[in-house]
């Protein structure tokens, strides 16, 4: 059985004492590819070390995290991401990039901004997105309006929205899929019962490790391994079989992010 992380922080530092080691922990378990979303200037150059160590398995986005920009930096740290772009690196997607309330409503206005600069970006660029919206599915959805008629497709990474933002999304976004990590398997998260509303050609699965291990490992750093628990998590819920889940997630993460055709014009 493979299956594709689509989203975790492999390079950050928590890996840098054994990462080799949890490359082949996921390679072992299943997992054929992870996605790797940037979230500043600084990381970049981790993910690029991290992708030419891996090249067949790890593939870079480029992007700034919400939380991980200021009114002051912002401009700089959008003119790298597009010279990024504009140079010969190949990037899968555009990442992880969004709004996020959890920690600080007043820099909204500048989360904002960036968003539809990265969202024009996706569209000149013709790459997928893998947006992070927490707590901020109103302000996001008004973006998300103005670019209705666009190209602009991707993935809502770690969605933890409520059943009505759900099914807006399933509904009213046809080009954007679903991806759910270790939260759907927390006790007291509502993510379980919404899975009968996901179809099964909008949804994907990863990580965001080290964050968030799914149970039975909650509370540890997360790494890509994990993944499977996951998998038989939503599966079992789904009443599919795991394997029969990781085909759907494949080919639905496939279809998004083009692996194949990305890996062969490396
Ligand atoms: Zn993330």
């Amino acid at each position: 059985m493979r299956f594709i992380d689509t989203h975790t922080h492999f390079y950050s530092s928590e890996f840098d004492e054994d990462r080799d080691e949890a490359v082949l922990r996921a390679k072992e378990s299943g997992v054929q590819y992870v996605l790797l979303p940037n979230v500043d200037v600084h990381s970049i150059s981790r993910i690029k070390k991290m992708v030419e160590q891996y090249p067949d398995f790890a593939l870079p986005m480029i992007g700034i995290h919400p939380t991980e920009m200021t009114p002051e930096d912002i401009d700089d740290q959008l003119a790298a991401v597009e010279a990024e772009l504009a140079s010969d690196y190949p990037y899968i997607a555009i990442g992880e990039i969004g709004l996020d309330m959890h920690w600080d409503d007043k820099a909204l206005p500048t989360q904002i901004k960036a968003c539809r600069k990265q969202f024009d970006l996706a569209i000149k660029y013709d790459l997928p997105v893998s947006i992070h919206c927490r707590e901020a599915f109103e302000p996001f959805f008004s973006i998300m309006k103005d670019y209705k008629s666009t190209s602009l497709r991707g993935v809502i990474h770690s969605f933890t929205g409520t059943e009505e933002e759900l099914v807006h999304l399933i509904d009213d976004y046809p080009q954007f899929m679903i991806a759910l990590n270790g939260v759907v398997t927390f006790k007291k998260a509502h993510l379980v019962s919404l899975l009968p509303l996901i179809p099964l050609d909008r949804l994907v699965i990863e990580t965001d490790a080290p964050y968030l291990a799914p149970v039975p490992k909650r509370g540890k750093r997360n790494e890509s391994a994990f993944l499977l628990h996951t998998l038989e998590y939503i599966a079992a819920n789904m009443d599919i079989t795991p394997s029969e889940l990781a085909q759907r997630t494949n080919s639905n993460a496939q279809a998004m992010f083009d692996i194949d055709d990305f890996l062969s014009r490396k």
